[in-house]
């Protein structure tokens, strides 16, 4: 398996983890873009929101809550913050393997693309 993302779940590569489960594990995104970005995927191998089944439809609401959680630990909570699942090609998505973003810690701009 050459995704990028499976190899930080097995611990092939390092990453900073801040959350694990048996569905969900959470770590900083190694290229940030605000002080706090960190991604928030599922253990397994979903390519993208439009591979998602209508059965794992929970999941995004379990990396929701999750991202809730990190937000209150990264003290962002109250500031404010975003989360976001890009989707394709033309959805900016890089790296083939679902992902949530949660970004805050400044002030973020009011386009999202
Ligand atoms: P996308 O553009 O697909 O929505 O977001 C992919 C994100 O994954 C990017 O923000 C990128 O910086 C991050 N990323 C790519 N490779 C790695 C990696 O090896 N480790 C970590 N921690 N983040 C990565
Ligand atoms: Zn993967």
């Amino acid at each position: 398996m050459d995704c990028v993302f499976c190899q930080i779940i097995a611990g092939e590569i390092p990453a900073d983890i801040l959350y694990r489960d048996e569905e969900v594990i959470a770590f900083r995104d190694i290229n940030p873009v605000a002080p706090t970005h960190v991604l928030i995927i599922p253990k397994k191998h979903i390519p993208s929101l439009v591979d998602l089944a209508d059965a794992e439809t929970p999941l995004i609401g379990q990396m929701t809550k999750i991202a809730n959680q990190l937000a209150r630990e990264e003290a962002i909570s109250e500031s404010g913050y975003r989360l976001a699942i890009s989707c394709g090609k033309q959805g900016g998505q890089e790296v083939p393997h679902l992902h949530m973003h949660l970004v805050g810690g400044r002030q973020l701009s009011g386009t999202l693309g």
